[in-house]
């Protein structure tokens, strides 16, 4: 160490208070490894918003300490400012990490939980070490956070380790400051921290050591419940049919992919292809489940292992059958069927690392039924899983938060979320304004919500299908966490305009003032502020379903949009959902929708194959619904057209789950080269009108463009009619709405001088469909912009929700709705059917 005072040389000392994602990451002692090398001395200390920290020595030493501080930090930690006074000298003599600070000053960032650091798992490997295969091994810069943290600021008492007296070794290791462990709150040791068990059904520990005896009845095909950070897995071979068939058997989860995790980055890429950017995501801290493209599916003659590749080989029904088969692993078709994607993840437990040690890959599903929250209460998970899991696998630290897995992928180059949690949350994102604390509820799918605090939002975990009370419940208790960690009190609260959303009933009976945000203006007010945008853009706002003030449908919109409201500029022609719900579960309904809208009573002159797997009788009981105008909304939904088009092609006549009609036709397209647009029309304002003949009447926005895919469904239904391949219809399919849209953007940039262009909703999970359109726009010179923080699914909505909540005057109880700038369209006739 150098001497803090260098002959001849005066001292300076400064005081900087350095805000940021800086506690529980390792910031302390790393500041006094460096201040201790510069020579400096005086002292570092957690004051409850940030690091306190006070340096004295000589001026330029002191000067390369501050210049040190954010390149060489922590890799866990992110400063976002440091404000720095000079102060006068007073002759430290030492530098000293200090205790933290009275909890009356508390608002620090907690940190996502970090998955197994390369030291702790080397470590865990040598047998000499006193953690040798220890499952709960961590250290400062890594392990659980967020899922076990009770309060803040984050300290040992105020986590679930707690239960856990530390012995006099991991006593010794928190309390040194040059140690890795130094204030590592979750640290334990076999000696003193958790521990795992095996137990039946019934409860019964299993004899043996677990993880190991685990891992032989995994090789046996049973189905093992896993407690891991956030929540339990469901757990089975992955390369065992028979065992992936029981686990979709017992959840009721019929097709729909299955997430799996695999040993390392090679057992990846003997299955998958793994670009660089996605082999970045797969070995990060958040190690979230990275969708990868499948192997086998992409002929060696295709090449480059990112981008849509150039050919069809692989396509066919028999290569999809198909097991993978590389370096001798094989993942069973029925992980992920009828997919060309399948969903991986890399270990990020140290009991992670232990199982799949030997074994190569296991399926690691959330540890629910179908459609609820995942598991994370022990005993709670043993009467839900139950009936799905043969045994359990479980541990004695509990999980305060549940976390589900985050899911992203890599679309052109850059990230986008599936669904943002473990990992991720509760990090902020910056917003390019500050706001009044917010909080934002978010849809009812997908559901997360959101709270604003000065220029930050905090998206919460994912909570999922917000339609049963397990849901509703970690919602309530999922926003009261939230609040108290952030140390956030909600002036306002933000919802869907969607009077039966749960969410909604939530935000009108919380007392606050509420802001009323439609559905689509949130999605593209979210996709505005994670980009850091305040002007007015041309949101493509594109999904399944979003209620619209109108009393239809939205789905398929083009809005002129601010945080302060939008124009309706343009949408897809309303055609009739005929019967609700059952509509989007059964894709034939719409096609014969959209079919009936062109055609009205020359609808039985078009010969499709579908009106004979239909059957004549079923097909009489919908268009007299339609025409009738019973139980048929009008809907412009983009998400519906997908669905039309599945089931005209021969895809998909029903679904098992949420987007599978659209997911299939974007799979058997990917490889196609691109293809000519079938006709298409854009209506001018005026001319719009919707494309129903039957009774389901739907007002066309006043001033609005209509675009009218009426002609290509007829052209698609002839097309495969006269058996033309699918993948080649549907690559069509895609470029035709592309090409509709770029029209419309290309018109709407002439008359508003509006050139940046936001990408949001359900349908930009689409990944060739965001790939042509993104290009087509920037070849048009337009400023695209999509979501690469927050799902552009709904759930993203709650950061649009807030960003817009933040910018309106609430409105006093009952709501206030940000609704359309435009005058006010014809008001539909009163449908009894119609709410
Ligand atoms: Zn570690
Ligand atoms: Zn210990
Ligand atoms: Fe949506």
């Amino acid at each position: 160490m150098r001497s803090s005072k260098t002959h001849g040389d005066s001292l300076v000392r400064c005081e900087a208070r350095i805000l940021g994602l800086v506690q529980g990451v390792g910031f302390r002692p790393f500041v006094a490894r460096l201040a201790r090398e510069l020579g400096l001395a005086g002292s570092v200390i957690n004051d409850g918003t940030g690091v306190f920290v006070d340096v004295e020595g000589p001026p330029q030493r002191v000067e390369e300490f501050f210049r040190r501080l954010k390149p060489e930090a922590p890799p866990l930690s992110r400063i976002s400012s440091v404000e720095r006074q000079s102060v006068l000298p007073v002759g430290h003599k030492s530098f000293g990490v200090k205790e933290s600070l009275s909890p009356a000053l508390r608002f620090a960032l907690i940190s996502p939980d970090v998955a197994t650091c390369g030291e702790c798992l080397s470590e865990m490997r040598t047998s000499s070490d006193r953690r040798h295969r220890y499952p709960f091994i961590n250290c400062t810069n890594c392990g659980p956070r967020f899922t076990i943290v009770t309060d803040i600021p984050y300290d040992r008492v105020r986590t679930t380790m707690r239960e856990f007296p530390m012995c006099d070794a991991c006593a010794a290791e928190y309390a040194n400051d040059a140690d890795r462990r130094f204030h590592a709150e979750p640290t334990a040791c076999p000696a003193c921290g958790p521990s795992v068990r095996l137990v039946t059904r019934s409860g019964a520990d299993v004899p043996g050591e677990p993880v190991a005896r685990a891992v032989e009845l995994l090789k046996e095909d049973a189905v093992v419940a896993v407690k891991g950070l956030g929540g339990y897995h469901l757990a089975c071979n992955a390369s065992s049919p028979l065992a992936v068939s029981t686990l979709r058997k017992r959840k009721c989860r019929e097709e729909k992919p299955l997430a799996i995790m695999v040993r390392d980055l090679a057992a990846a890429r003997s299955i998958c292809l793994v670009s660089e950017a996605e082999e970045c995501l797969l070995t990060g801290v958040q190690r979230p489940i990275v969708l990868l493209r499948k192997r086998r599916d992409v002929s060696a003659a295709c090449g480059t292992a990112d981008g849509p590749a150039a050919t069809v080989a692989g396509a066919t029904p028999e290569a999809r059958t198909a097991d993978v088969l590389a370096a001798g692993m094989s993942i069973a078709e029925d992980v992920a069927p009828n997919n060309k994607y399948l969903g991986v993840m890399l270990p990020y437990t140290p009991l992670h690392h232990l199982l799949l040690e030997r074994l190569p890959a296991l399926v690691m599903t959330s540890g629910n039924l179908t459609e609820e929250p995942i598991s994370y209460v022990d005993g709670e998970a043993e009467v839900r899983l139950g009936a799905i899991a043969d045994y359990f696998l479980v541990h004695d630290r509990e999980i305060f938060t549940r976390c589900d897995d985050s899911v992203v992928r890599i679309v052109r180059g850059k990230l986008q979320p599936v669904r943002r949690s473990r990992g991720y949350v509760p990090n902020p994102i910056p917003l390019p304004f500050t706001g009044t604390p917010v909080l934002a509820v978010g849809g009812e799918l997908k559901n997360t919500f959101c709270l604003v605090k000065g220029d930050l939002a905090f998206p919460g975990h994912h909570i999922g299908d917000l339609k049963n009370l397990e849901a509703y419940d970690a919602f309530r208790h999922g926003i009261e966490h939230l609040k108290k960690l952030l140390f956030v009190e909600p002036q306002a609260v933000a919802c869907d305009m969607h009077p039966d959303y749960l969410s909604t009933r939530y935000a009108l009976e919380s007392g606050l003032p509420v802001t009323l945000v439609q559905h689509h203006h949130a999605h593209i007010a979210s996709c505005m502020a994670e980009n850091g945008l305040t002007e007015k853009v041309i949101g493509l706002s594109f999904d399944g379903t979003g209620y619209g003030p109108d009393n239809t449908v939205w789905g398929g919109e083009i809005l002129v949009a601010d945080y302060t409201g939008y124009d309706r500029v343009a949408h897809l022609a309303a055609v009739p959902l005929p019967g609700g719900e059952a509509a989007i579960n059964e894709p034939w309904r719409m096609a014969v929708s959209h079919l009936h809208s062109v055609l009205g009573d020359a609808l039985p002159s078009v010969k499709t194959p579908l009106f004979e797997r239909v059957g004549k009788d079923k097909l009489q009981v919908i268009v007299r619904m339609m025409e009738r105008g019973v139980n048929s909304i009008p809907t412009s939904s983009l998400g519906r057209l997908f669905d039309a088009v599945a089931a005209l092609v021969g895809l998909r006549d029903y679904v098992s789950f949420e987007g599978q009609a659209a997911m299939e036709l974007e799979m058997v397209a990917a490889d196609e080269p691109c293809g000519e647009p079938y006709p298409y029309r854009i209506l001018e304002p005026g001319q719009g009108r919707n494309g129903d003949r039957g009774r389901g009447w739907a007002p066309v926005a006043p001033g609005a463009r209509v675009l009218d895919f009426g002609a290509m469904v007829l052209r698609i239904a002839e097309d495969a009619a006269a058996g033309t391949p699918v993948p080649a219809i549907s690559r069509r399919f895609h470029e035709t709405l592309c090409r509709a849209f770029v029209d419309a953007c290309c018109a709407l940039r002439a008359e508003r001088s509006i050139n940046d262009v936001c990408m949001s909703g359900g349908v930009f999970q689409n990944a060739l469909l965001s790939t042509i359109l993104g290009e087509s726009l920037e070849r048009e010179r337009f400023k695209v912009y999509v979501h690469t923080q927050v799902p552009p699914n709904d759930g993203g909505l709650a950061l649009g929700q807030a960003a817009v909540a933040c910018h309106v005057a609430p409105g006093t109880k009952g709501g206030r709705g940000v609704e359309c700038r435009q005058p006010r369209g014809e008001t539909p006739p009163a449908h009894e059917e119609r709410r």
